[in-house]
């Protein structure tokens, strides 16, 4: 896994830039360009991210109780939110959703 690059001046983004992308767009602080993230990235989060609320579902299954729940559906949300900045890739254009 390695952080995504800036398609302009191969600018190499750090973890914490990553962290929050809104709407799709971040700019190079290199260069100062538009960076659109890959629909095949954004589709990658997506997946995951619908993983998540199945979670506490399937620890409620279990029979843990709901602190034990909480917590670890907490600690699952951190570990998706640090994983989201390797999982991205910049491109220079706007691509279609599907
Ligand atoms: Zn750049």
């Amino acid at each position: 896994m390695a952080l995504p690059e800036c398609w302009s001046c191969d600018y190499m983004f750090k973890w914490r830039e990553l962290l929050f992308v809104i709407d799709g767009l971040k700019k190079c602080p290199n260069c100062g360009e538009r960076q659109y993230i890959t629909t095949q990235s954004n589709r990658k989060l997506g997946t995951y991210g619908i993983a998540l609320p199945l979670i506490p579902f399937i620890l409620n299954v279990l029979g843990l109780t709901w602190c034990l729940t909480g917590l670890i559906t907490f600690l699952s949300l951190i570990f998706y939110l640090s994983l989201i900045p390797f999982n991205l890739k910049f491109t220079n254009d706007r691509e279609p959703l599907f």
